[in-house]
């Protein structure tokens, strides 16, 4: 979709994206609330995922399921969390946010800094470019 931020990510940052696969990609997260915080979503522009066909939700799925793996491999946190998108104010795309948590920031602080974009600043391309290099 034309007027997405997220499907234009998928055409035109592709150094944020670390993993893929046929109906699914992972990017590094542009306002992350920890370091790590990733998101997993459709290549098909949808809002929710019962607009899937089963096949595309098993790869989302699929994908999440590596992600975390890769998180757990490279990073030293306690816990990943992980959100729908649906219900978010700010963007149509389906995505699920795989946010590694430290002991100190529980779900609440999360879901209140989702709401409000205010824990971390904005990354900078060469963070993200970074970050996705050491997830691939
Ligand atoms: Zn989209």
């Amino acid at each position: 979709m034309e007027n997405c931020q997220l499907c234009q990510a998928y055409k035109n940052e592709k150094s944020r994206i670390f993993m893929e696969n046929e109906h699914a990609f992972a990017i590094i997260a542009k306002w992350p609330l920890n370091e790590g915080h990733s998101m997993v979503l459709p290549k098909k522009h949808v809002k929710d995922l019962s607009e899937l066909p089963s096949e595309e939700i098993k790869a989302v799925m699929e994908l999440c399921e590596k992600v975390v793996a890769k998180i757990d491999e490279k990073l030293d946190k306690s816990t990943i969390t992980m959100l729908n998108s649906k219900g978010c104010r700010t963007q149509e795309h389906l995505h699920f946010q795989l946010a590694p948590l430290k002991k100190e920031i529980g779900v609440r602080d999360l879901v209140n800094a989702l709401e409000k974009n205010s824990l971390y600043p904005e990354v900078s391309d060469e963070q993200m470019n970074k970050l996705a290099d050491q997830f691939k």
